[in-house]
């Protein structure tokens, strides 16, 4: 087992890997930007560094800071969390070359999946079902890309090979706005994220995101560990989470996962992982696949009781996985809600200090967060300030118990969506489950 791991994150995540290395008797380095001191895992750590000024560039994403700390302190390996470096192949394999572990997939994984187009013609040899589309990147000629774009049929969403977090795409509807539509994202991806590939796939309309769990050990092993539903979204970001998601039925479960476990061979995947895909008319079509830990997370460990945290950390010792697939069994329902640093309303940051603070607790209820009473929320960082997360026997009881949480819940000082999330718990579709990704900009009247 690894002795010493350097945490490179901030915030709930970061409190989050330092809980796990402790039950697994694990030293602890945490680093911190100065604006950061006084982050909960920093408190508890073993050891920290500050790396940097407040901006994330200076810091959490200063790649050779991260690696001289893991370094001055000789921490063996570095668990990146989520966001900032987490898929940064570049990262992976310096943080490798230094002799360091980096708790993750293999940087070969890391480029092949984040480059949308090679993840896709990955997918399909393993047999994944994947979105109609160009089965490619998108050449110049208006004429070919006509032909391309009339066989997968209108409407049609043009996205670039390297996007992420939601940005560089555009939806086609008809053959009129097919050139402008090409030449305009090709442009804004060059600009955002310096390669201007697109690729084209028959547009859903009324989709649902349900993504798949993968654990993978890089010596053969894989497993699934069933699917989260996470439609209930805002501008292609997670509000609420849940598993398992409504309606998909054991057989559709072990044949999407059974192709993401064939896929994680076929590459030889290691670390946890997730593919992504959009569900629509009882069928899976994969979009993308995220070669790290996510947010919602804590949904899968409530209805498995797997610690995704503790196994990854286990895998990145070297260890191979013990967890069989016939070992995952799920039992009862979890829901998460995402607690934001933010107006309820209009959706604004509101970073400052927390005067009053207590958590929700009984039964089932599951608080990550590393905010206190006294604590300053920093204006420097994503808005997100914990994560609930109640599980029940039932999806009703997750819900119930949910209701009951936000009402205990109480942060006082900043604003939060906490109001937003006692209204979605509340609101009849999402209790009735199965809601498409479109819902919630519906319901509050951006759609
Ligand atoms: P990113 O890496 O930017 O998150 P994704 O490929 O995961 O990009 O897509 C983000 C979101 O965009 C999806 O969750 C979905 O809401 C929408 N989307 C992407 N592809 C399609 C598609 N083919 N049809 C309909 N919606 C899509």
């Amino acid at each position: 087992m690894l002795e010493k791991v350097l945490i490179a994150n901030r915030g709930e995540i970061a409190l989050r890997i330092l809980r796990a290395c402790k039950e697994l008797g694990i030293k602890t380095v945490a680093v911190h930007s100065t604006v950061d001191r006084n982050l909960k895992h920093v408190l508890l750590a073993d050891e920290t560094i500050c790396i940097g000024p407040a901006a994330s560039p200076q810091s959490y994403l200063n790649i050779p800071a991260l690696i001289a700390a893991a370094e001055v302190t000789n921490a063996q390996a570095i668990h990146p969390g989520y966001g900032f470096l987490a898929e940064r192949a570049d990262f992976a394999q310096q943080v490798e070359e230094s002799g360091l572990v980096f708790i993750g997939p293999h940087p070969d994984s890391i480029r092949l999946m984040g480059d949308k187009v090679s993840a896709i013609e990955a997918m399909k040899k393993a047999g994944v079902p994947c979105v109609p589309g160009s089965d490619g990147a998108v050449g110049d000629d208006p004429a070919t890309n006509m032909v391309i774009a009339k066989r997968i049929g209108y409407p049609i969403i043009v996205k670039a090979a390297g996007g992420g977090g939601g940005r560089g795409m555009r939806v086609v509807r008809s053959e009129e706005e097919l050139v402008s539509s090409i030449e305009m994202t090709k442009a804004e991806a060059k600009a955002a994220f310096g390669n201007d590939m697109v690729y084209m796939e028959k547009f859903l309309e009324n989709p649902r995101h349900i993504e798949i769990q993968v654990l993978a050990d890089g010596q053969g092993n894989a497993i699934h560990l069933g699917e989260r539903d996470c439609s209930m979204q805002r501008r292609h970001q997670k509000v609420v989470e849940e598993a398992p998601a409504p309606g998909i039925t054991p057989e559709l479960r072990a044949f999407i996962g059974g192709r993401c476990v064939e896929a994680c061979k076929v590459m030889n995947y290691r670390g946890a992982g997730t593919f992504e895909f959009l569900f629509e008319n009882g069928e899976f079509f994969f979009i993308e696949m995220n070669t790290r830990i996510q947010v919602e997370h804590p949904v899968t460990e409530m209805i498995t009781g797997v610690d995704l945290i503790k196994e990854q950390l286990r895998i990145a010792s070297g260890m191979p996985m013990t967890i069989k697939q016939e070992d995952i069994i799920i039992r009862g329902h979890a829901v998460e809600c995402r607690i934001n640093a933010e107006d309820p309303v209009t959706f604004i940051p509101s970073p400052g200090k927390i005067t009053r603070f207590h958590p929700a607790g009984g039964n089932g209820i599951r608080w990550d967060s590393h905010i206190y009473a006294d604590y300053t929320v920093p204006p420097n960082y994503d808005s997100m300030v914990g994560k609930l997360i109640t599980y029940g026997e039932t999806r009703d009881i997750a819900i119930a118990r949910m209701r009951n949480a936000l009402d205990e819940l109480l942060v006082d000082g900043i604003k939060t969506n906490i109001p937003l999330h006692k209204d979605i718990m509340r609101d009849a579709g999402f209790c009735k489950g199965g809601t498409n990704i479109h819902y919630l900009e519906k319901k509050l009247g951006i759609k």
